[in-house]
């Protein structure tokens, strides 16, 4: 009975659409259900100040153990194509989507089986330790929604976001710095046939620098990407303008600064060639954070998955999450997974009985009596 009201929570979450700044009909439903859980709520202007339809969503449960908070959050935001959504249950407990957008698990799972674990803990009357909530909106772009929270309203000192792909009891203790930069090489237009030596070729030169980037992972733990390049104006001018946009992260702060000098040097190098002019932007998406192993917040997740009978395996990641923003505000916390497989893809999946599990894990989390 309680699974089928797992799946109805989840099912019908996902049926509502969620796509990044447009996430106001979730925040909304979600308002609904955690008051009727006893949740005060609370909504910030996020949503004004980045550009999208709904803030950040906050909430709090007063406990009956006289420990301190703990805060689990689970974003609000699914990656397109997310409109439309349908969640569909196999036989075995797979659930997939109808094939033509992505499931939403991600973020979904984490949500439903928050809302789960605060259902069944209080119709079994079980003593629970004061719960924080965040459901940030954003997160898929760059966790913009977590970047802006206003985080001294928030009291607990411990966090677990759900948003992890991996079998149940896997969770992330250290996540990377992501560093997106915006290259712009200035070269000078001329007619292709008539004067081409009159022209600074602005395509050439980046694609020059390109070609010397070490891309993918040059260095083990450091990953750099070109992600887009575009410029020129028609086929027969000499191209003025050439852009280039890419990332670099690792779980090495200084590793990302040091990389990002070799690109833009290399860049500087073949532009200054040819008598091109270069102009480069870059900014730190997310920072990189690492939870000590023998922490509070690592201990009682080992705990509750012993408890729990869930194997526990503890690793790091080179994908950001709104921990990132958390460690940066003093929270430390552990990234867990929640059930989503091949996320931001339409082959996207999730699993009943690993909800089911996870409910169970985040139950014994937030019942846990360790001050
Ligand atoms: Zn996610």
């Amino acid at each position: 009975m309680t699974q089928q009201r797992l799946w109805d929570t989840f099912s019908s979450l996902i049926s509502i659409d969620s796509p990044s700044y447009e996430e106001k009909n979730l925040c909304e439903e979600l308002k609904k259900r955690l008051s009727s859980l006893g949740a005060q709520v609370w909504e910030d202007d996020a949503g004004t100040e980045i550009g999208g339809n709904c803030g950040n969503l906050y909430g709090f449960l007063p406990g009956e153990l006289p420990t301190a908070p703990l805060l689990f959050s689970a974003h609000l935001d699914t990656v397109e194509p997310g409109r439309g959504k349908r969640a569909i249950l196999g036989e075995n407990g797979t659930i997939i989507s109808g094939g033509d957008t992505v499931l939403g698990a991600d973020d979904v799972a984490g949500i439903a089986v928050i809302l789960e674990a605060l259902t069944r803990i209080k119709e079994n009357n079980m003593p629970r330790r004061p719960i924080e909530l965040l459901f940030p909106v954003a997160e898929e772009r760059y966790c913009k929604g977590s970047a802006v929270f206003d985080y001294s309203r928030i009291q607990a000192k411990e966090a677990y976001p759900l948003d992890l792909g991996g079998a149940i009891g896997q969770a992330a203790n250290a996540a990377p710095t992501v560093l997106s930069f915006e290259i712009t090489v200035k070269g000078k237009a001329a007619h292709a046939g008539f004067a081409p030596g009159r022209g600074i070729h602005a395509v050439a030169a980046a694609a020059k620098a390109i070609a010397r980037i070490p891309l993918g992972e040059p260095v083990p733990g450091i990953t750099v990407n070109i992600g887009t390049i575009g410029g020129g104006q028609a086929g027969n001018i000499v191209p003025a303008l050439c852009k280039v946009t890419g990332e670099i992260r690792s779980l090495s702060h200084e590793a990302v600064l040091e990389q990002w000098k070799t690109v833009q040097d290399i860049f500087a190098h073949e532009t200054n060639a040819v008598g091109a002019m270069l102009e480069t932007n870059h900014r730190y998406q997310i920072t990189a954070y690492e939870t000590p192993l023998d922490s509070a917040v690592v201990r009682r997740f080992q705990k509750a998955c012993d408890k729990t009978g869930i194997e526990p395996s503890i690793h790091t990641t080179l994908g950001g999450s709104d921990q990132n923003h958390y460690a940066q505000n003093g929270i430390e916390g552990l990234v867990l997974a929640c059930s989503m497989h091949d996320v931001h893809s339409t082959r996207e999946m999730s699993n009943l009985s690993e909800l089911e599990q996870c409910v169970a894990l985040v139950v014994a989390l937030m019942t846990e009596e360790t001050i």
